[in-house]
C-alpha cells in the first residue's frame, strides 16, 4: 500500500476516533451540565410551590388565632348555647372567614363539634372523616407541648392543611377548655391557584399508607421541609415528587411537579451545533494534516523515488536526484546524490579497468574487438575503408629467457609506447592482445597507407635498438606485422584470420617484416 493511501487511512482512523472520544466527552459534559442546571432549578421552583403552601397555611393560622382567643367559644365549652352554634359557628360565619371546615376538640382530643362548608356536589368530607380525626389529634395533642400546630390532613381522600390551637378566653388568660381546628382543602381551585401564583405545574396524588407505616412524632410544619424528592429523568421533562407528611407523621400524599427541561433541550441543540462544529473542525484538519504530509513528505519521496528509479532503471547512472530542502527528505536526496556518483564512478573505473591492459595501458583485446565491431559496422553503413595490423614480438621468449621475465615486461612497456607514438590519428586504436602481440585498428585509410603505417611501426621499434642478442641478424627487440585491409565480406573472424595468416608470413619469410594479407 502506497505512503499516501497508509498515512490517510492512519489519519482518518486517528482522527474519527478522536472525533468520536471528543462527541461522547462533550455530549456527557453538556448533558451533566443540563441536568445539574435543572435539578438546581427545579429544586428551586419546589422550593417556592412549598413556600405558597406555607404561606396558605399561615393564612388558615392567622384566621385560626383570632377564633382561639374568643371567650364567647371558650364558654361554649362547659355550655353548648344552640344560639352561638346557631350564629357564630355556622357554615356561613365559616365561609366569611374562608375556612372550609371548622373542628372542635376536647382536651383528649375527642370531636366536640364541627361545621363544614359542603363542597360543590354537596360532599362534607371533613364530617364523615371526624372519626379519622379521632383517631389522629389525641396523639398529636400528646406530643405537641402547647397544643398548636399548623400541617396536612387526610379526609376521605381529600388532602387539607390545618392549623390546630388551645381554645382560650379573649384575654388570652385561663387554663383551655379544648381545641379548635381550622382547615381549607387542598382542592383544584387550590392547585389552580397555586400554579397560576408559581408558573409551575404540578399536581397532587394520593398516597395510601403502607400497612404498618409508622406514625412518626412530627411537628406539623414538617410538611414543608424538603426532604425525600425523587427525581425522575425523562427525555422532556423532569418529575420531581415530593411526599406529603400529614400533621399526624403519615405520608398522606405527593406532590408531583412536572418541568419541563428546557435546559436539556437547549443543551441538545447546543450540542448538535458543537457536533457540527467539531466535525468540521476535525475534517478540515484531517484534510489539512493529510495535505501537508503530502507536500512535505509523500510528494518528495515519490519524486525522489521516481529520480532514482530512472537513474538505476536505465543503468548508467546518469540523471540527477533533484529533491532539495534542508530536513531528513533533503538530507537523504544528498546522500542518494553522492551514492549515485560513487556508483557511477565506479562503473566507470570498471569499465575502463575491465578495457585496459595493465602492464602497458594500452586497450585490451576486449576494448580492441568492440571497437572493431564497431569499425566494421561503420564500414558497411558509410563504407569507410580500415585495416587491422596484427604484430607480434620476434624471439620474445628468448628475450626473456636472456634478460629475465621482469625485462620482458619492461620491453612490453616501451613497445607500447612505441606504438602509442607512432601512431598520431584520433583514428588510430592500439592494443595489446595478450602476450607480445599487439594491434592496431585504422580507418580512413587505403592498403597502402595502412602498410605504410605498419612498416612505421616495425622502423620505430627497430629504432629503439632494444638490445636482444638471441635475436639475428640485427641483435634488437624487432616485430613481425600482418596486414588485412576490410572489404565488405569481412566479419571480425575473418579479418582477424587474414591480417594472422599475413602475420605468420612475415614470420615465415624471415621476421621483422609486414606482410599484407590477400
Ligand atoms: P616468434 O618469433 O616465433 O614469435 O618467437 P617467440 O619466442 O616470440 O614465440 P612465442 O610466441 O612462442 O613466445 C612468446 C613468449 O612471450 C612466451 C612468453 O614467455 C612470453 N610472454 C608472454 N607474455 C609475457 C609477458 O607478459 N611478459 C613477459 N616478460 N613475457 C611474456
Ligand atoms: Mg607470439
Ligand atoms: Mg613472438
Amino acid at each position: 500500500m502506497g505512503l499516501r493511501r497508509r498515512i490517510s487511512i492512519y489519519l482518518i482512523s486517528i482522527l474519527s476516533l478522536l472525533a468520536v472520544l471528543t462527541l461522547v466527552v462533550l455530549r456527557w459534559d453538556s448533558h451533566q451540565k443540563a441536568l445539574q442546571l435543572e435539578q438546581v432549578e427545579a429544586q428551586g421552583d419546589l422550593r417556592r410551590l412549598l413556600a405558597t403552601f406555607q404561606a396558605r397555611t399561615l393564612e388558615v393560622n392567622g384566621t385560626l388565632k383570632s377564633w382561639a382567643n374568643w371567650t364567647e367559644l371558650y364558654d361554649y365549652f362547659v355550655e353548648r348555647t344552640p344560639s352561638f352554634r346557631r350564629d357564630e359557628l355556622s357554615v356561613k360565619a365559616l365561609a366569611v372567614a374562608d375556612m372550609d371546615f371548622l373542628t372542635l376538640l376536647d382536651m383528649q382530643g375527642r370531636v366536640v363539634d364541627i361545621t363544614e362548608v359542603p363542597g360543590a356536589n354537596g360532599d362534607t368530607p371533613a364530617t364523615r372523616a371526624a372519626a379519622t380525626y379521632a383517631d389522629g389529634y389525641p396523639g398529636f395533642l400528646r406530643s405537641v407541648p402547647h397544643g398548636r400546630g399548623c400541617g396536612a390532613v387526610k379526609a376521605n381522600l381529600h388532602i387539607a392543611l390545618v392549623c390546630l390551637s388551645p381554645v382560650l378566653d379573649s384575654e388570652g388568660k385561663g387554663s383551655p377548655r379544648g381545641y379548635i381546628v381550622m382547615g381549607r382543602w387542598v382542592n383544584d381551585d387550590m392547585i389552580r391557584q397555586v400554579s397560576e401564583v408559581t408558573g409551575i405545574f404540578f399536581k397532587i396524588n394520593d398516597l395510601p399508607a403502607p400497612p404498618g407505616n409508622k406514625k412518626q412524632q412530627l411537628l406539623g410544619s414538617h410538611m414543608f421541609v424538603q426532604e425525600g424528592v425523587q427525581t425522575r429523568e425523562l427525555p422532556t421533562h423532569l418529575e420531581m415528587t415530593y411526599p406529603i407528611t400529614s400533621l399526624f407523621g403519615e405520608q398522606i400524599a405527593q406532590v408531583q411537579v412536572t418541568w419541563p427541561r428546557k435546559h436539556a433541550q437547549f443543551a441538545d441543540k447546543s450540542y448538535d451545533t458543537t457536533q457540527t462544529v467539531v466535525i468540521a473542525l476535525i475534517v478540515t484538519v484531517g484534510l489539512l494534516l493529510v495535505l501537508l504530509l503530502d507536500l512535505v513528505v509523500v510528494r518528495r519521496l515519490n519524486q525522489l523515488r521516481q529520480e532514482l528509479g530512472l537513474i538505476v532503471d536505465s543503468r548508467r547512472w546518469t540523471g540527477d536526484v533533484t529533491v532539495g530542502g534542508r530536513d531528513e527528505i533533503a538530507a537523504l536526496a544528498r546522500y542518494t546524490r553522492e551514492l549515485v556518483a560513487v556508483v557511477r564512478q565506479q562503473v566507470q573505473d570498471l569499465k575502463n579497468l575491465s578495457q585496459t591492459d595493465t602492464l602497458t595501458g594500452l586497450p585490451n583485446r576486449r576494448a580492441f574487438n568492440e571497437r572493431l565491431d564497431h569499425v566494421l559496422a561503420q564500414h558497411v553503413r558509410q563504407q569507410m575503408p580500415a585495416a587491422l595490423i596484427l604484430m607480434d614480438v620476434d624471439y620474445f621468449k628468448k628475450y626473456n629467457d636472456t634478460y629475465g621475465h621482469p625485462a620482458g615486461d619492461e620491453a612490453l612497456q616501451k613497445i607500447a609506447q612505441c606504438l602509442r607514438t607512432s601512431l598520431r590519428r584520433e583514428l588510430d586504436m592500439p592494443a595489446r592482445l595478450g602476450g607480445e602481440e599487439f594491434g592496431v585498428l585504422l580507418q580512413g585509410v587505403t592498403a597502402e597507407q595502412a602498410r605504410a603505417t605498419a612498416d612505421q611501426i616495425r622502423t620505430a621499434l627497430q629504432g629503439l635498438a632494444i638490445a636482444h642478442r638471441a635475436s639475428p641478424p640485427l641483435g634488437v627487440m624487432t616485430m613481425s606485422l600482418g596486414v588485412a585491409v576490410v572489404t565488405d565480406q569481412d566479419n571480425a573472424t575473418t579479418l582477424y584470420r587474414r591480417a594472422d595468416e599475413a602475420l605468420y608470413r612475415a614470420k615465415d619469410l624471415g621476421r621483422n617484416r609486414v606482410a599484407q594479407a590477400d
